[in-house]
C-alpha cells in the first residue's frame, strides 16, 4: 500500500505528460459556385498565347472545417443567378446551378454557422454572396479592404453592391499573411497585382498535403508555366513579383496549386460534400 500511491500517482503524471491534444480535422470542401463561358480568351493573356480560344472557366467557393470552426473562401456568383439563364455580355456568359446557401445545407450549416470569410478578391465573381456572410469575421488584406472602399470603387455599383455589408461586419485586417486559425494550418498571404490585396490562401492536410487556393493570380493553368498575365491586371510588375514569391512559397511546401477558373483543377477535387483532409 505503501508503494502503490506513488506508483499510482506516477502513472497518473506519465499518462497526464502524455495526453496529447488531439489534432483537429483539417477539411477541405470544394462547392460549385458557377461557371463562366468565354468566348475569346485573349484578354487572358498578353503575349497572344490564348488568342481565340473559347473556354469554360470554374467558379468555385472553398469551405474549410478546423475542428468546431469554419472559413468560407470565395463566394462565387450570387445564388439570383440560379434557375436563371445567367448573365451575357462581353464574351461572357456567367450561370450558377444551385445556390450556396442550398449546399450549405447539406451540411448543416446556414450563412451564421461560418465563422470565417475570407475573399482571394473584392471581383463579382469571387464576392457574388459577400452581404450572406456579414455576421462572419472577415479577414481581409488592409490593400484590399482600402480599395474596396474607396470613392471610385464605391461608384462600381457592379462590383460594391455585392460585398458593400462587409463595411460594418467584425473585421480582422492584416497586412501580409494571416494565420487563420492559430496553428499554421490555414495561412492567407496577399500576392498584389490582379488588384491592389488580391490573396492567396495556403491550407496544410494532414492526409493531402499543402495546397494553395490562388484566386485570380492565375487566371488559366497554362499561365503556371507561361507565366502570361491578363491584359485585364490593375498592376502587372506587382503581379509579376507575386507570381515569384508565390512560386518560391509554393516549392518550400512542396504545395499542390489550384487554379481556381481552371476546369481541370476543379474536377481534380472531390466532388461536394466529399471532401479533402
Ligand atoms: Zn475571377
Amino acid at each position: 500500500m505503501g508503494l502503490a500511491i506513488p506508483l499510482l500517482v506516477g502513472v497518473l503524471l506519465v499518462a497526464a505528460g502524455c495526453a496529447s491534444v488531439p489534432e483537429p480535422e483539417l477539411r477541405l470542401y470544394t462547392v460549385d459556385c458557377g461557371s463562366i463561358a468565354v468566348d475569346d480568351m485573349a484578354p487572358f493573356a498578353d503575349d497572344g498565347s490564348l488568342d481565340g480560344e473559347s473556354v469554360d472557366l470554374a467558379n468555385p467557393c472553398f469551405l474549410v472545417r478546423h475542428g468546431a470552426r469554419w472559413l468560407l473562401w470565395d463566394t462565387g456568383h450570387p445564388d439570383s443567378l440560379a434557375g436563371t439563364a445567367g448573365i451575357a455580355g462581353g464574351g461572357f456568359h456567367s450561370t450558377r446551378t444551385g445556390r450556396l446557401v442550398d449546399q450549405l445545407r447539406r451540411l448543416d450549416l446556414t450563412p451564421e454557422s461560418i465563422d470565417y470569410l475570407a475573399l482571394s478578391h473584392h471581383h463579382p465573381d469571387h464576392a457574388g454572396n459577400a452581404n450572406l456572410f456579414r455576421q462572419s469575421t472577415w479577414i481581409v488584406s488592409r490593400a484590399e479592404h482600402e480599395h474596396m472602399f474607396s470613392p471610385a470603387t464605391r461608384e462600381n455599383r457592379e462590383f460594391f453592391d455585392r460585398y458593400s455589408d462587409l463595411e460594418h461586419s467584425p473585421a480582422l485586417i492584416f497586412d501580409r499573411e494571416h494565420d487563420v486559425f492559430g496553428d499554421g494550418s490555414a495561412t492567407i498571404f496577399t500576392m498584389p497585382g490582379h488588384t491592389p490585396g488580391s490573396s492567396v490562401l495556403l491550407l496544410r492536410l494532414a492526409e493531402s498535403g499543402a495546397l494553395f487556393l490562388t484566386g485570380d493570380l492565375y487566371t488559366h493553368e497554362r499561365a503556371l508555366e507561361s507565366n502570361s498575365v491578363p491584359r485585364f491586371t490593375m498592376n502587372r510588375e506587382e503581379l509579376l513579383a507575386s507570381r515569384r514569391r508565390f512560386k518560391n512559397l509554393a516549392a518550400r511546401e512542396k504545395a499542390r496549386i489550384v487554379v481556381q477558373h481552371a476546369k481541370p483543377h476543379f474536377e481534380s477535387l472531390p466532388r461536394f460534400p466529399e471532401f479533402l483532409d
